[in-house]
């Protein structure tokens, strides 16, 4: 039996996750439990030397529904995201870190938004659960991206992204693009919504970013 193409994709980037896969997969599966067979979650294993890819594996082997996609080295972000991009079917592509500080349980909330006509729906960490040197560089990146760009977003930094795949088509990711991607969007004409979604703390494992990506 054919299984009918996905109404919704998750692409979800991962590098060194592996204690955070099953209960993320959890989480997913519960959420998505209306969706029944019609969604799918792209996971992209950006170059994990943690035996991440062992647990996709695993998940993969009980829920059809899962796809992985492996890295032989680590790419960044944002390659891996556009990576899953073109593996994702869906007619709706959510995207969300790997390591449970985006919570699952927010992407109803995401596609209501879409429902309401928007075509990108961005995520905004009102209350985010970092150390403040980083809050403090992301608040300034912000401001400054809003000026520039004239568009009224609030975090641009924030991973939980809800897009309807027009848009997915229509724009290629390079680099540390990814950022960017609701400019690029709203500058071709789509509509870019934004809202507020809780943060939550790291649980497992350690930030993969520091001071040496602020240049970039
Ligand atoms: N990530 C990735 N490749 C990298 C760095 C990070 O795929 O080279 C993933 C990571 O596993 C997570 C997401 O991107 O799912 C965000 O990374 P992280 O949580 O380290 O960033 P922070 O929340 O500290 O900004
Ligand atoms: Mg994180």
């Amino acid at each position: 039996m054919m299984a009918g193409q996905p109404e919704i994709s998750v692409v979800i980037p991962l590098y060194n996750e592996a204690e955070s896969l099953p209960e993320l997969h959890t989480a997913l599966a519960a959420v998505l439990l209306p969706y029944a067979d019609r969604w799918e979650v792209v996971f992209v294993d950006d170059g994990s030397t943690d035996g991440t890819f062992e647990v996709l594996k695993g998940l993969r082997e009980g829920d059809k529904r899962v796809k992985a996609i492996r890295f032989r080295s680590n790419q960044g972000k944002s390659v891996a995201l556009a990576a899953g991009f073109r593996e994702a079917q869906g007619e709706i592509v959510v995207t969300l870190d790997a390591d449970l500080q985006d919570d699952p349980k927010e992407i109803p909330r995401f596609l209501r938004k879409l429902a309401e006509g928007v075509d990108l729906v961005s995520g905004w960490k009102a209350r985010r659960h970092d150390p403040w040197s980083r809050r403090l560089l992301s608040a300034i990146f912000n401001r400054v991206t809003s000026g520039l760009t004239g568009v009224k977003l609030h975090d641009f930094n924030c991973g939980f992204k809800a897009y309807r795949r027009s848009v997915i088509d229509e724009l290629r990711l390079h680099g540390e693009l990814h950022r960017f991607i609701p400019v690029l969007a709203s500058w071709r004409g789509f509509k870019v919504g934004e809202i507020e979604v809780e943060h939550h703390p790291r649980k497992y494992g350690r930030s993969k970013y520091g001071a040496e990506r602020i240049p970039r």
